[in-house]
């Protein structure tokens, strides 16, 4: 039996923003204590953090001084070296594992994966020097969208090719995969918690509504039937537990206009689309996250209220100037979650609010108004 983490130990995050944030916020509630390990001072995480250690993920000493402060290592950011992971689980218990990472933080690897162990995904096609690129798009048709294989998220390293002219217009300057666009009806995500006995509790599945290929807003429930709802958990669960993974898997979902699900990405951390859980939830997915890493048993992750969470970007605000916050602090049943971000930039999450309702729709409806008067 490997013992367990108890309350009062410290805990290692590697990377600083505002998913290490919430998730320390859940561990100090615990009794814990955190220590986060990022490039970038005064980061989200590094705001609550009990100690920051502030270096490349490639600072050999500063990373064995990090591993030795703390008790047991998790990551926040999938953008870290495998190999920085791998080195640290020598010193110290770390999960998710170095090799969960290595799989989920490259398109390729990720692609490979899903169609080596037959779960469903949009078709697609390996480019590893410009001349696979027409090849390619021939197997998977038009429109298609080219991704690189690494460091892409939100939608950054994605160029959708509607016709040959745009075909012409791309320059390949690393590996890729080119995906066929997807036609479809909604997006979903589900969110899986997995101890270190091998046992897994979901998430309700989130319906997730993107703007600029980064996500908008997320309505949980999701307004779609319960068999598909089944069969994305029953999938995201299958994927935790063929990747052995310890701690959380978020698995992205296109539920196209005909009714099948297709893996578009995983994730082996806390996710956006998880944030209503927060507020919304018997257990957060930070706690559950915490719960899995410290060994402890995972929580009942119940939703108490149907939600919906809107992300809050950095085009909200005028040059410095943060917007009013009072649309959202008047109502009642809204909570407003902010990231501690000093510079807000286009397309930078800065924070988020959830509103909670009787319904879905209700929820849907405040939120959007709300989100409206912010915008103006
Ligand atoms: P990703 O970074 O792969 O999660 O993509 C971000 C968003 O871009 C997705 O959530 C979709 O809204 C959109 N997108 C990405 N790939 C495709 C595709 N193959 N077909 C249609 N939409 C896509």
């Amino acid at each position: 039996m490997v013992s367990r983490i108890e309350p009062g130990s410290t805990i290692g995050v590697l990377g600083g923003g505002q998913l290490g944030r919430m998730f320390g916020i859940a561990a100090r509630r615990m009794g814990y204590r955190v220590h986060v390990y990022e490039p970038t001072p005064d980061c989200p995480t590094c705001q609550v953090a009990d100690r920051e250690f502030i270096s490349s993920y490639s600072d050999r000493m500063a990373l064995a001084a990090f591993a030795a402060s703390v008790d047991v290592i998790t990551f926040e950011f999938e953008n870290i070296p495998a190999e920085t992971v791998n080195e640290l689980a020598r010193c110290k218990p770390t999960h998710p594992s170095a090799l969960v990472l290595h799989t989920c933080q490259n398109r390729e690897r990720e692609k490979l994966f899903l169609r080596g162990h037959g779960y469903p995904h949009a078709r697609f096609a390996l480019i590893e020097t410009p001349a696979d690129l027409e090849p390619a798009i021939a197997h998977v048709g038009l429109p298609a969208v080219l991704k690189t294989a690494d460091f892409g998220y939100d939608g950054k390293g994605q160029v959708k090719v509607t016709n040959a002219a745009d075909l012409a217009a791309v320059s390949l300057e690393e590996r890729g995969v080119v995906e066929e666009w997807v036609d479809f009806a909604c997006e979903l995500s589900a969110i899986c918690a997995r101890g270190q006995d091998g046992s897994s509790v979901l998430f309700p599945i989130a319906e997730n509504v993107h703007s600029r290929h980064i996500l908008h807003h997320s309505i949980v429930p999701a307004r779609v039937p319960p068999s598909v709802q089944d069969e994305a958990g029953r999938i995201a669960a299958s994927i935790a537990e063929d990747l052995n993974l310890v701690g959380l898997l978020a698995v992205e979902f296109f539920l196209t206009s005909d009714g099948r699900l297709l893996v578009n990405e995983l994730a082996p951390r806390p996710h956006n689309s998880g944030h209503y859980s927060f507020d919304a939830c018997v257990t957060s997915q930070f706690e559950q996250h915490l719960r899995a890493v410290t060994n402890y048993p995972l929580g009942s992750t119940q939703l108490l209220s149907p939600v919906v969470m809107v992300n809050l970007l950095g085009d909200l605000w005028r040059g410095e100037r943060a917007p009013d916050w009072t649309p959202i602090l008047r109502e009642p049943r809204a909570k407003l979650h902010l990231y501690g971000k000093a510079e807000a930039r286009p397309g930078r999450k800065m924070g988020h609010f959830c509103v909670l309702e009787e319904s879905a729709e209700v929820a849907l409806q405040t939120a959007l108004r709300i989100q409206g008067i912010l915008e103006h």
